[in-house]
């Protein structure tokens, strides 16, 4: 059967700079949500990705999906995944998603987007952020992230307010990701 993906809208497509409307309790927990996650559960695997925002499909609503899948960090150099402070998140949503604290030390490390496809910069990020969401079944969640979950959170509500990395980036830095692999790593000689 063939999968269902949706159309991941692509910088300067203006839903990506509209604050994003928050949802009601009544929306978040009707059928057509639960369609409308699990679509975006699909798209976000299929790209692949690790979060995706809603006005990334282009519907302007305060919803983000995430997932960091361990098999996303098998081709990973294991002091890479250190330094990042990255481990496997499993899958979950967030309605209304609010940053209520960041800590002041920062992190910077390459990140790409969805809507940004091909390229990569370094982005300095909080390196610890406290969220208040509402999940799945509308009930308040609290939730306390460091290192690559931190960061990705921080850039999926980026999204809901209409900012993309490209603003929080070193401008300097900014690279296509194949430029990105082939001068990062002088071990390897170019093909
Ligand atoms: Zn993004």
């Amino acid at each position: 059967m063939e999968r269902l993906r949706l159309k991941i809208v692509q910088a300067g497509e203006p839903v990506l700079r509209a604050p994003a409307r928050e949802l009601t309790v009544e929306e978040i927990l009707s059928p057509e949500m639960r369609n409308l996650v699990e679509l975006m559960r699909e798209t976000m695997h299929d790209a692949p990705g690790v979060g995706l925002a809603a006005p990334q499909i282009g519907m302007s609503l305060r919803l983000a999906v995430i997932e960091d899948r361990p098999e996303y960090h098998r081709s990973l150099d294991p002091a890479a995944l250190a330094v990042r402070e990255r481990a496997p998140v499993p899958f979950h949503v967030l309605f209304n998603p609010k940053i209520t604290a960041r800590s002041d030390d920062t992190v910077a490390f390459y990140e790409g987007c969805l809507s940004v496809a091909g390229f990569s910069a370094l982005v300095p990020r909080a390196r610890r952020v406290t969220v208040e969401y509402l999940d799945e079944t509308a009930a308040p969640q609290r939730l306390e992230a460091a290192g690559w979950y931190a960061r990705i959170l921080q850039h999926e509500i980026d999204h809901l307010d209409g900012h993309l990395y490209l603003e929080r980036m070193d401008p300097a830095t900014f690279s296509t990701v194949e430029n990105l692999t082939r001068y990062s790593n002088p071990a390897k000689p170019p093909k």
